[in-house]
């Protein structure tokens, strides 16, 4: 047995308002007059307050980051080019947004140091060189992935993220009271891709005592934050962004399960989000995890929140295909799930079924 030795975040700030110590924390890692880039989610854009906030100096620039769709190879390796032209080098990248702007950020920090496309680096320990000096902040709680060692892309043959010691995060600032304005859907289907790694984490196959600890203790929070608690308060916005941690840590030593199994070939073919394709998938997967179904239904139902239904409706043999192949593709997530006997259990027909559900 080979354990896996890995890279963690190196440092970490808590607290409301923490987000005001931004500038003293990244000073010490300012190259001469290379600029900090900031990849501030376009939810920010027009808001002068906010931009206010952020610590720029010297060559410094703020780039918005319209996430309609998500991370892409090839907006990755424009964003790199348009750096290097401009600048030529950088002293580093923050990115301030959802999973979205956070794993471009980290995309755009290793493609500074990477010959290619980001494209080259989709799959596990491809990066060769450390990325550029970067720096999480989430504004919206429950992908993790501020913790994680992966940012994921699509590309052109696949979504898959680039997964490396390289890619963890330098520094994350973890301050709840930038998650203030999320709008309620959207904060319920990106909390619950936390509740879903938590689910897939503890019922794998892969578990072990570290995943279960901090996936355990990520449960229990979104039990209190959505069953528990009758109104939303500040508690709940610092409960969920370290659910959301300590959900991403848990994974970080297990694999996901069938709910991103399935949910990544939606994406690939039909653009579905993270957050929401997961809570679509998740909706039917009694069999596979009954417990954490039920209760997700007992959350969809006290928060009021509508999961779209029948959205493979009228869909071609060719499409279904095609997520299915994606969907197989994902080896770990599958074994995770249902074993090493996994390819005869979640045969094409079944997975094919099971995506006519949704
Ligand atoms: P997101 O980043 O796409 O953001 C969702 C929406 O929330 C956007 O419209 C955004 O503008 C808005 N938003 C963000 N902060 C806001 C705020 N404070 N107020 C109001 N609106 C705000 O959504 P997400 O669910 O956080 O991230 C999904 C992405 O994360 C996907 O690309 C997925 O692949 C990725 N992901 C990565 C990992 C990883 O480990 N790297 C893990 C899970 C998911
Ligand atoms: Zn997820």
């Amino acid at each position: 047995m080979k354990f896996r030795n890995f890279k963690m975040v190196d440092y970490v700030i808590f607290g409301r308002g923490a987000f005001n110590q931004l500038g003293e924390i990244i000073a010490p890692h300012r190259k001469g007059d290379a600029p900090m880039i900031f990849f501030i989610d376009y939810h920010f854009e027009g808001n002068p307050a906010f931009a206010a906030r952020v610590p720029l100096q010297g060559k410094d620039k703020i780039v918005y980051i319209d996430v309609t769709d998500e991370p892409k190879t090839k907006v990755v390796d424009a964003l790199r080019d348009q750096l290097v032209a401009e600048f030529g080098t950088v002293s580093g990248i923050i990115g301030v947004g959802g999973g979205s702007v956070m794993d471009m950020a980290k995309a755009v920090s290793l493609m500074m140091n990477n010959p290619g496309s980001s494209a080259d680096y989709q799959g596990w320990d491809l990066v060769k060189f450390p990325g550029v000096y970067k720096v999480g902040i989430p504004t919206i709680s429950g992908t993790g992935a501020e913790v994680s060692r992966t940012c994921v892309l699509t590309g052109p043959t696949r979504k898959l993220g680039m997964n490396s010691d390289f890619t963890p995060f330098d520094q994350i600032v973890l301050d709840p009271e930038l998650v203030r304005g999320v709008n309620k859907d959207q904060m319920f289907y990106t909390a619950m891709d936390c509740y879903i790694h938590c689910i897939e984490s503890l019922q794998g196959t892969y578990l072990n005592a570290f995943s279960q600890s901090y996936g355990e203790k990520a449960l229990v929070l979104c039990q209190e934050i959505f069953l528990q608690k009758e109104k939303w308060d500040d508690d709940a916005d610092d409960k969920l962004m370290m659910a959301s941690y300590a959900g991403g840590m848990s994974i970080a030593y297990s694999q996901v399960g069938v709910a991103h199994a399935v949910s990544y070939g939606l994406a690939y073919l039909l653009g579905t989000k993270h957050g929401i394709g997961n809570c679509i998938v998740f909706d039917k997967l009694e069999e596979f995890y009954p417990e954490g179904v039920k209760e997700f239904k007992q959350m969809v139902k006290k928060h009021n929140i509508t999961i779209p239904q029948g959205i493979t409706k009228g869909l071609s043999n060719a499409d279904f295909d095609k997520m299915i192949d994606v969907s197989l593709g994902m080896a770990p997530l599958w074994e995770n799930a249902l074993g090493k006997d996994w390819k005869t259990i979640m045969t094409r027909e079944r997975l094919r079924k099971l995506y006519e559900q949704l």
